[in-house]
């Protein structure tokens, strides 16, 4: 089985998830999309009504802003994969719970292992504290972290620089900081450095 055919199956695992009540109340799951070996990887919070809706990650105007982010560093979507900390849709849009987060977790890090990017952006307060721990945006904003075997970026969520201007120049300065990283890593494996 290829890793793109793993991916695929997870996914298809994902579409019949139930290992919390949320499954009750979505409409579709949404496993997340983009490209198999993207080198980058955006993790949101839960998938909104229209996620819900269309079964596909930020479709909304929180989508839209993401969209426009990434075509400001020169990636499309397609680029990259986007996906969730839950895969189901909360009611009413309510902040995800921990017994939520503990049973789709382990969908995320499966992700990760398939995926392999180079770099995994996480985007707002609940992916932050799901996969890194408790730490204020404000803090950890436009920082790298490097673990063990992944390397982790943080920025707000687009919803909130819906909600705020001022987040949305902050994001626009992280998507650049970003930007830089990404090209001294292809600076370093395309060994462009070395020739000149
Ligand atoms: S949120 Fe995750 S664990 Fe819960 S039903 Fe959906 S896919 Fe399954």
């Amino acid at each position: 089985m290829t890793h793109l055919d793993e991916l695929l199956s997870l996914h298809r695992e994902i579409e019949q998830c139930r290992r919390c009540p949320l499954w009750k109340t979505r409409k579709n799951a949404v496993p997340g999309e983009g490209s198999a070996v993207a080198d980058v990887m955006f993790v949101g919070e839960a998938p909104g009504a229209r996620e819900d809706e269309y079964g596909r990650p930020f479709v909304g105007r929180s989508g839209d802003l993401l969209t426009k982010l990434l075509a400001e560093i020169g990636l499309s979507r397609n680029d990259v994969f986007i996906t969730s900390i839950l895969k189901s849709h909360p009611p009413r849009n309510r902040p995800p719970i921990k017994l939520e987060i503990d049973a789709c977790f382990p969908y995320l890090l499966k992700q990760f292992e398939l995926i392999q990017p180079s770099v995994i952006v996480l985007l707002g307060s609940v992916a932050v504290s799901a996969v890194m721990g408790p730490w204020k945006m404000s803090d950890c904003h436009g920082r790298f972290y490097e673990g063990s075997d992944r390397v982790f970026f943080m920025t707000y969520h687009p919803a909130a620089a819906l909600r705020f201007p001022e987040v949305r120049e902050v994001m626009r300065t992280d998507f650049a900081i970003l930007k830089t990283h990404l090209d001294q890593v292809a600076v370093i494996s395309t060994g462009t450095d070395s020739e000149s």
